[in-house]
C-alpha cells in the first residue's frame, strides 16, 4: 500500500496554509460557526464531496464512498469553534473579532481535514465509505452531543470514528497516545448548605450552615484520599464559595453554596465520586442540624481510545513520520474534550499531533492569548487522515 508522507501534500500546503489564517483571522464561537461552517461546505461540494448541514445548528458532516465495494463506513472527525478571548497576537491572520479567537486551533483540526477529504476526492482508492465529521462547540459547550442527540450517527453509521487535537509541548508532527482512557471526565458539582442563619451573637438560637460548609470542603479530600481506588488517578477541586453579605459580618448566613469541579478516568470512578460528593454532604449536613442540596453536572465523559482503533492510529502515524516519532503510549492528561462523547458510542481512537517542542523553540499553550496553530503540520495531519483511511478501508472488499 501507497505509505503518504507529509511531503506528497506539498502542493496543497500554501492553499491549506491560506485557509487555515482565513478561518484563524474570522474565529466564531460555539453554535455560531456560520462562516466558517459554509467554508468547509463549500470546499467539500466543489471536490465533489455529498455535502449534509445543520446537525448542531453548524454541523457539516460530507460523505465520499469508495470507488472500490465495501460496506465498512469510518468517521473522522474535526472541530471548528473558537474561544471567547482576547488575541494577543499581532500577526497579519489575528483575529479580527474583539474576544473571540482561535487558541485552541480548531482552526487547524478543520483545514487538515480538509486537506485529506480534498485528497480522497481526488483518488477515492478505497472501498467502504467515509464520513468527514466537521462539529461546532468543542469548547465547553458539547457540540458532538448534540449531534449525536440530533441523528449523526443514525444517519451516518460510522463503524469507528477518529479525532486528533494539536498539542504544544510536543515536537512539530509528532504524535502522541494511549489505549484505554486518554483525557479525564470534566464534571462540576455544587452543594447548597441550608440552615435557619441568625444573630451572629446568638448561634444557639439557630443553625449555621458555615459548619457543614467548612467541614465539606475538608471532607471532600477524603473522598479521593479513602474511596477512589489508589490506583485510579481522581481529582476534586472546590472552585467557588459563596454565602452572606460583605457588609454583615454579624449575621450567620442561612445558605451556604460550595461549588466544584470533578476529573476521573472511567465511569466507575466518575460515578464513585458523584455518590459519595452526595452522601459526605448530606451526613455533615445532618450532624449540623442543616439540610444538603445537592447536584451533580456531567459535563464531558472520559475519552477512552478503544484498542483495536488504537493501533490502527498509530500505524497511521507511523506511516506517516515514521515509527520513531511517535509515543503509543503517553501519559493521561487531565483536560477533557467532547469527542469523548462520540467514543461513548463508537470505538474509536483520538491522537495528539504535535505543535511544536521546547527544543524547537517551543509555542504557547492552547488557549494562551499568544496560542497559534503551526502551519508546518498541516500536510502531517493530512497526511495521517489519509494513511488512516488507507489503513481502515485499504483492503477491505
Ligand atoms: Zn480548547
Ligand atoms: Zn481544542
Amino acid at each position: 500500500m501507497t505509505r503518504y508522507t507529509p511531503d506528497l501534500f506539498a502542493a496543497d500546503h500554501a492553499d491549506l496554509t491560506m485557509i487555515r489564517r482565513d478561518i484563524h483571522r474570522h474565529p466564531e464561537t460555539a453554535f455560531e460557526e456560520q462562516r466558517t461552517s459554509q467554508i468547509v461546505a463549500e470546499k467539500l461540494a466543489s471536490w465533489g464531496i455529498e455535502v449534509h448541514r445543520g446537525l448542531a445548528k453548524t454541523g457539516v458532516v460530507g460523505t465520499l464512498k469508495g470507488k472500490r465495494p465495501g460496506q465498512k463506513t469510518i468517521g473522522l472527525r474535526a472541530d471548528m469553534d473558537a474561544l471567547h478571548l482576547q488575541e494577543k497576537n499581532e500577526f497579519d491572520h489575528a483575529s479580527v473579532h474583539a474576544n473571540k479567537m482561535h487558541a485552541c486551533g480548531h482552526d487547524g483540526h478543520t483545514t487538515m481535514l480538509l486537506g485529506a477529504a480534498k485528497h480522497l476526492a481526488a483518488s477515492p482508492d478505497f472501498a467502504g465509505t467515509v464520513h468527514f465529521i466537521f462539529q461546532p462547540a468543542e469548547e465547553g459547550e458539547g457540540g458532538a452531543r448534540v449531534m449525536i442527540e440530533e441523528g449523526l450517527f443514525d444517519v451516518f453509521n460510522c463503524d469507528a470514528v477518529y479525532g486528533m487535537h494539536n498539542m504544544p509541548g510536543l515536537r512539530k508532527g509528532n504524535f502522541a497516545i494511549c489505549a484505554g482512557p486518554m483525557l479525564a471526565a470534566s464534571d462540576s458539582w455544587q452543594v447548597t448548605f441550608k440552615g435557619t442563619g441568625g444573630h451572629g451573637a446568638m448561634p444557639h438560637m439557630g443553625t449555621d450552615p458555615t459548619q457543614p460548609a467548612a467541614q465539606f470542603i475538608l471532607a471532600v479530600q477524603g473522598i479521593v484520599g479513602r474511596n477512589v481506588p489508589p490506583t485510579q488517578p481522581a481529582v476534586l477541586s472546590v472552585g467557588h464559595i459563596h454565602a452572606g453579605t460583605f457588609g454583615s459580618p454579624n449575621v450567620i448566613p442561612s445558605e451556604v453554596l460550595v461549588r466544584g469541579t470533578a476529573r476521573s478516568y472511567t465511569p466507575e470512578v466518575r460515578a464513585l465520586l458523584e455518590r459519595r460528593l452526595g452522601e459526605v454532604a448530606a451526613g455533615i449536613a445532618q450532624a449540623c442540624a442543616c439540610e444538603a442540596e445537592y447536584k451533580y453536572f456531567k459535563r464531558y465523559p472520559p475519552l477512552i481510545n478503544s484498542v483495536e482503533q488504537t493501533t490502527l492510529a498509530v500505524e497511521a502515524a507511523a506511516l506517516t513520520v515514521g515509527r520513531d516519532r511517535v509515543d503509543p503510549n503517553t501519559p493521561r492528561i487531565t483536560g477533557a474534550e467532547d469527542f469523548a462523547f462520540m467514543l461513548e458510542k463508537k470505538p474509536g481512537a483520538y491522537i495528539m499531533i504535535g505543535n511544536g517542542g521546547a527544543e524547537e523553540g517551543g509555542c504557547h499553550y492552547v488557549h494562551s492569548p499568544l496560542y497559534d496553530f503551526n502551519d508546518e503540520i498541516l500536510t502531517t495531519g493530512a497526511a495521517y487522515w489519509v494513511n488512516l483511511v488507507q489503513l481502515e478501508l485499504g483492503d477491505a472488499a
